[in-house]
């Protein structure tokens, strides 16, 4: 299992990170400063950091250079609401691997850490098992974001396909509107949306009406 360490001084979006990473199965951690985070990171077994540039000790820059310094070769993900170029050279240049400008969708944050995450094991592919996902006649490829409906295969847009994503990871799990909102569009919603249950409309209709069941007053679950 890997470990990520979230270096975040914002309150809301270190939960936000780390509710939806966790419900990805990794284990997570947050640094609320620089200096703790590289402590943390020196100290400990991280696989990954996700950075916040504007700490309230140091900025993120520092927190690089101190660990690449130290030899740290860990990926390191800037997570900054600064879009500017010049901070994306920089931060790229003090040794990070990528850069996610604020405000991000939680889905593109998960690419890239997976992205980083394969990297990093010296391997461009990931096992058969972990490539897809299954259900029924239903089988979701993750490497190709295909879908196959019996002997059908369909692609299904981006949004389509995460939702689907999250739905048959917790297979026979109820999922309530709000988990799917979180982990699908982010923490940039309107809240009292129902675009949950439109998009689960849609993924019955392309996928088969019996796959996800509706559980009342609670979520949605997929019948594993
Ligand atoms: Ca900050």
């Amino acid at each position: 299992m890997h470990r990520i360490l979230i270096t975040e001084d914002e309150p809301r979006i270190a939960a936000f990170v780390k509710k939806g990473l966790s419900a990805q199965g990794f284990m997570t951690e947050v640094a609320t400063t620089g200096e703790s985070a590289i402590t943390m990171v020196l100290n400990s077994d991280f696989d990954l950091m996700i950075l916040d540039l504007g700490l309230p000790d140091k900025d993120g820059h520092e927190v690089i250079e101190a660990l690449r310094g130290q030899g740290a070769v860990l990926p390191i993900i800037i997570l900054s609401a600064r879009d500017d170029i010049g901070d994306k050279v920089t931060g790229l240049n003090a040794g990070a691997d990528d850069y996610l400008t604020k405000p991000f969708r939680f889905e593109e944050l998960l690419a890239r850490v997976n992205a980083r995450l394969r990297q990093t094991a010296g391997h461009s592919q990931t096992p058969e098992a972990e490539q897809v996902l299954r259900a029924g006649d239903v089988v979701l490829n993750l490497l190709t974001r295909q879908v196959q409906v019996g002997r059908k295969t369909i692609d299904l847009p981006a949004r389509e396909f995460t939702l689907a994503e999250v739905l048959f990871r917790h297979s026979g799990q109820v999922l309530s509107r709000e988990q799917l909102l979180d982990q699908v569009w982010g923490y940039d919603y309107s809240p009292g949306s129902n675009i949950v249950d439109v998009y689960v409309g849609y993924l019955r209709k392309k996928l088969g009406n019996d796959l996800i069941e509706t559980v009342r007053g609670m979520g949605y679950r997929l019948r594993g």
